[in-house]
């Protein structure tokens, strides 16, 4: 039987077995090196998706692959009913790279928001001693799949099946400040937002709009959420994307690249928002466990030690150039977005048709986003010459 025969038939049988949720691609990866992936057939990928921002330090990366060897050899999980030393090194690491307080890790970005929506009831239970409090979000955000974080995501298309959602969710237009001034009473508790919206398409928050959240949370007494669950951990050249604005969330999310490819999430709070919340309000059985926390720990030692923030913006500025060429030279691109090594390309052609043919024509991985955009968001670690060959690959696709 034929390798492409065996990959057809292991499809085949996935599709039975799986929940089906997802149109697949129909690729089986079987190992990655560097920002290279390698399928079944032992294809090589040059990959601009990262797992969907979330293999920040490519794959295989042997100092990282060796701290998780190390700890899975030690211990995997013993339960928030007692101390590790892993959770303690990554949050310290993870509060001195925000300037946070607390921090408090999760399995996944959903719960990250969760977290976040509990801290802003509970902050303004405390303030008014009372609940019913409301919570503005954006329109076109995404903020995960759980009944809480579809509450403040703003696509109905995901909302509509599984209504009713949590109660009290207005939502503003991004980068609208008066929308946002517009929803505020005396009931509202927080806003909460990415600071870059990814699903949506790449859109950056304005700076005006970002200060102008901030100033209206504070005169009413508001907490600002700010989601970083893919914009954050270097990606927009900035450790936090909002480190670029000047201005700091009470509450943050954080996931996706923190674990370097291991489920695990966070969200930090400071000031008020550090402890709202008390012990028996908020709990998890996984996470923040030894196994997830070393490789949180390793990421961010990585990130320090290697300036891999130096490195997103240098190569991200040079992914600007090429794809400021590339929407030049083609009138089929509408708009170019984005920041460090997180950029959208929008099309006015199906975006869908050219991620399909970059990955089965190209061996190119690029995934999609809303609004007809194609979305770029390699390994942190990608090289020029890497940015050289994609572009010469998505001008093939083309
Ligand atoms: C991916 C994502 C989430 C959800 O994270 P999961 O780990 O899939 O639960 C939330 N917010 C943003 C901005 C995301 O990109």
């Amino acid at each position: 039987m034929s390798a492409f025969d065996d990959t057809k038939q292991t499809i085949e049988k996935a599709e039975q077995i799986l929940y089906k949720t997802y149109n697949r691609f129909p690729v089986i990866f079987d190992h990655g090196k560097g920002v290279f992936l390698y399928d079944t057939e032992g294809k090589e990928y040059l990959d601009f998706g990262a797992g969907i921002a979330v293999c920040g330090l490519g794959y295989n990366d042997p100092e990282y692959t060796a701290a998780l060897e190390n700890q899975a050899g030690k211990l995997l999980h013993i339960s928030n009913l007692f101390y590790n030393q892993p959770a303690i090194d990554a949050g310290e690491k993870l509060l001195a790279a925000s300037g946070m307080d607390r921090v408090f890790f999760t399995n996944s970005g959903t719960e990250a928001v969760e977290g976040a929506l509990k801290i802003a009831r509970r902050y303004a239970f405390n303030r008014d001693g009372r609940g019913g409090h409301e919570i503005i979000a954006m329109n076109n955000s995404f903020h995960g799949r759980s009944l809480g974080a579809l509450s403040v995501t703003g696509n109905d298309h995901y909302r509509e099946p599984f209504a009713p959602l949590l109660p009290g969710v207005r939502f503003a237009d991004f980068n609208d400040l008066e929308s946002v001034k517009a929803l505020v009473n005396e009931n509202t508790c927080a806003v909460i937002m990415e600071t870059i919206q990814g699903e949506g398409g790449i859109y950056p928050a304005d700076a005006e709009f970002l200060k102008g959240v901030r100033d209206l949370c504070d005169k009413n007494d508001m907490l600002l959420i700010l989601d970083e669950i893919q914009c954050g951990m270097g990606r927009s050249g900035e450790m936090f994307a909002w480190q670029g604005y000047g201005v700091r969330p009470d509450v943050m999310c954080v996931a996706k690249a923190l674990g370097g490819g291991v489920p695990i999430g966070a969200f930090l709070a400071c000031g008020k928002a550090a402890t709202a919340m008390v012990p028996g309000d908020h709990g998890t059985t996984y996470g923040g466990n030894p196994f997830v926390c070393a490789a949180a720990d390793k990421v961010l030692e990585i990130f320090e030690k290697r300036n891999i923030l130096d490195h997103v913006r240098q190569t991200g500025a040079y992914l600007w150039k090429r794809l400021e060429e590339f929407a030049a030279s083609h009138i089929c691109v509408a708009d170019h977005r984005g920041k460090g090594l997180i950029q959208g390309l929008q099309f006015t052609v199906p975006s869908a048709d050219i991620i399909s043919r970059a990955l089965t024509e190209q061996n190119l991985i690029l995934i999609g986003a809303a609004n007809n955009t194609v979305r770029f968001v390699p390994p942190l670690v990608v090289t020029n010459d890497d940015v050289d060959e994609m572009m010469e690959k998505l001008e093939k696709a083309l």
